[in-house]
């Protein structure tokens, strides 16, 4: 673990991890997480979904409470270190930020109040973070959602997409919102695609061409795999169960990637004609090029 010190306290790297819903934005954020503190690193994973489910596979399965809660049931000058944060396997700080009721509110401001509380409790600096994980729903890139990159809390987005048309959709409109907030926000950029397979024909071909488009790359494909529902029935995750598996090299092997990564961009993202033309040239069975070229050209 980094340990930080009085006076040259490191600002600790902010990563996002976007995408549809149950793309697998959680598994993949919990696992890398994981593979983080097998590291070495000091990580908090925080949930930015009003599902408020990021955490549970590192918390024995249990939901906990989330910051809005809290802060409703306590005011937010009540809060406490303690009534947000959980220390789970591998010295991982949980935390979800949590949501309003369906149908009351704003989900994605109701995050910022959580990360804003956050930060007036100091968490960062009284746990010595290393990296801050945020889990963020991206189906909807409202205002709300798209707070935490302009405000600067995370400044590295991944995309969790497969091959499937919605998912990429999604991705692709993230992207957008990067593209709009770099321009006030410099250090915020797009440090890949996470390809979690889906099992679709030509999946990752056409991730990559998708990639190639957006102006970034496939930093990781983590295949469907059974493994991941073992770990999860087990309330556990890949890197602290099965290291040694395959995909428990995959998730290493990102962990270490996004750790290091240097290579931010702004994305370049695609029209709908050209997200579907991506989707096209790939899929020539099952009648699906018709049912894309009839899409394409509605
Ligand atoms: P999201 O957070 O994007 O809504 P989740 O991470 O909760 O999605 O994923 C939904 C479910 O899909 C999880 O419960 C998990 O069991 C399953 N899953 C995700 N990725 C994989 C994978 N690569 N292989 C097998 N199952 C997966
Ligand atoms: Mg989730």
């Amino acid at each position: 673990m980094t340990a930080t010190s009085k006076n040259a306290e490191p600002s600790p790297k902010k990563i996002a991890i976007y995408g549809k819903g149950g793309i697998g934005k959680s598994t993949t954020a919990s696992n890398v997480a994981a593979a983080m503190a097998v590291l070495g690193k000091r990580v908090m994973l925080v949930g930015c979904d009003p599902k408020q489910d990021s955490t549970m596979n590192l918390n024995h399965g249990v939901q906990m409470p989330s910051v809005l809660e809290r802060i409703f049931e306590r005011g937010a000058k009540g809060l406490r270190i303690e009534d947000v944060c959980i220390e789970g396997p591998g010295g991982i700080i949980l935390v979800e930020s949590g949501g309003p009721e369906p149908g009351v509110g704003c989900a994605g401001r109701g995050v910022m109040t959580a990360l804003q509380a956050l930060d007036e409790l100091g968490v960062v600096k009284h746990f010595g973070i290393d990296v801050i994980l945020y889990d963020v729903l991206g189906d909807v890139v409202c205002g709300g959602f798209a707070m935490p990159l302009r405000k600067g809390y995370a400044q590295e987005i991944y995309l969790v997409t497969s091959g499937e048309l919605m998912a990429l959709y999604a991705a692709n409109n993230i992207s957008k919102a990067i593209e709009r907030l770099s321009a006030t926000s410099p250090r915020l950029g797009l440090g890949g695609l996470i390809l979690n397979g889906r099992s679709v024909k030509s999946e990752v071909e056409i991730v990559n061409e998708f990639a190639e488009q957006l102006h970034t790359r496939v930093v990781a494909h983590i295949p469907r795999d059974r493994l991941i529902q073992q770990c999860e029935a087990r309330n556990s995750t890949v890197p602290f169960d099965e290291p040694d598996s395959a995909l428990g090299r995959v998730y290493a092997g990102l962990a270490t990637l996004m750790l290091e990564n240097q290579d931010l961009r702004i994305p370049h993202p695609l029209s709908r004609r050209e997200l579907l033309d991506v989707l096209a040239h790939h899929a020539s069975v099952d009648g699906a090029s018709d049912r894309l070229a009839e899409a394409a050209a509605s």
